[in-house]
């Protein structure tokens, strides 16, 4: 079986390796000509809109995925007249957009933080009346750790900023006073069956997810695996999707989803039976899926610009480094490490051995 996977950043390289061992090849389309993935499967190194390079990939896959949200929808759209892509052009289109995440997130009675569109000065001012201050502006699509996102505090901090986030159709957001931020991560077959894994408690720095760690909070996981549920049968969905959400109140507030194998899940694949990427991988080639039960505690942190000293952390027990063979430059994800243990205390203990030893650069 051949799987083709437009963009090879890590997503698509742990993608590709999960797909290994279930006799599936990788192949993946990228600009980039060093793009890590490419150390994993075949590279055809083209712009995502070539129609040369888009014809290769389909050449090559049986079925078509993405490891990003910002796909083109003409990219998808083409590849889908001849190759079967999933997750569905839909959920893409959904998932790309905040306006219309957002609506779909109302429309399934989903809580969201008060919003509203914003394609002017003026209307950001409107905007401003309507949902008071803070409240977070945000580009509707390509936005990225907290990149083409401003919070607004003051009334003086509105005048330019329409034209600082790029003249852009935006979002105004109120800004939600949350305790904690969190993920779940379901993944979808061909056949409609579902599967979740345990909640995922993230901590951001500056934007920038940090460290993951699931938790066993079994009210708010019904509530989430609801609306998680929810968002893949409307959109049809096959494949793994990341639903982000704030924690108030002991009530989850839907922020975001990611139609895509997620960072806050990559600690499945020492810390599951089945990791999110071999459960994309079974579900967009239709195979049954893994179980998505949890082996025992751990964690994750990500490596942001600067690589630690690998040899002082091999030596922490239970560790697994995950290095993407990327250069290092300040904000950029060039590694994970994932702290396995067979009990809390030891969890806490191996992980501040981490963060005594991590030097990220933001
Ligand atoms: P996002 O790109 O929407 O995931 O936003 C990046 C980060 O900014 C989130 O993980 C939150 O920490 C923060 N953030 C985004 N939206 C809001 C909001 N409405 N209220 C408070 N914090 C927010």
């Amino acid at each position: 079986m051949k799987l083709g996977i437009i963009g090879a950043g890590q997503l698509g390289q742990m993608m590709a390796l999960a797909a290994r061992p279930l006799g599936i090849d990788t192949a993946f389309l990228d600009p980039a000509a060093q793009a890590c993935a490419g150390s994993v499967g075949e590279l055809f190194c083209a712009d995502y809109s070539d129609p040369t390079g888009l014809k290769k990939l389909a050449e090559f896959a049986e079925v078509i995925s993405f490891e990003f949200e910002n796909v083109p929808p003409a990219t998808v759209a083409q590849l889908a007249r001849s190759r079967p892509v999933y997750p569905p052009a839909e959920a893409l289109a959904t998932a790309r957009d905040r306006w219309a995440e957002k609506t779909l997130f109302q429309s399934l009675a989903i809580a969201t933080a008060p919003v509203a569109e914003v394609n002017d000065q003026q209307s950001l001012v409107d905007a401003v009346a309507q949902i008071g201050l803070p409240a977070v502006l945000k580009t509707r699509t390509l936005g990225y750790d907290g990149k083409g996102q401003k919070v607004l505090r003051l009334v003086e901090d509105i005048p330019g900023t329409f034209a600082e986030l790029g003249a852009v159709p935006l979002i105004l957001e109120g800004f939600i006073d949350f305790e904690f931020e969190l993920s779940c991560i379901g993944v979808r077959d061909q056949q409609g069956l579902c599967a979740f894994y345990p909640l995922i408690r993230n901590d951001h720095r500056q934007g920038i997810l940090h460290r993951s760690q699931p938790i066993d909070e079994p009210r708010l996981q019904a509530l989430a695996e609801r609306a998680v549920e929810a968002v893949m049968q409307t959109l049809n969905y096959v494949g793994v999707l990341a639903f982000e959400f704030f924690v108030r109140d002991g009530q989850l507030i839907g922020n975001e989803i990611a139609p895509r194998v997620h960072n806050s899940g990559h600690w499945t694949i020492e810390g599951s039976r089945c990791s999110q990427f071999e459960n994309h991988v079974r579900a967009v080639m239709n195979l049954p899926l893994g179980n998505t039960d949890t082996l025992g505690p751990v964690a994750m942190y990500n490596v942001i610009g600067k690589r630690p000293e690998i040899h002082a952390l091999l030596t922490i027990p239970g560790l697994h480094w995950h290095d993407y063979g990327k250069s290092e430059r300040p904000g950029r994800k060039i590694a994970h490490i994932t702290v396995t243990a067979s009990n809390d205390a030891q969890l806490t203990d191996r992980c501040t051995a981490v963060e005594d030893l991590l030097i990220n650069d933001l």
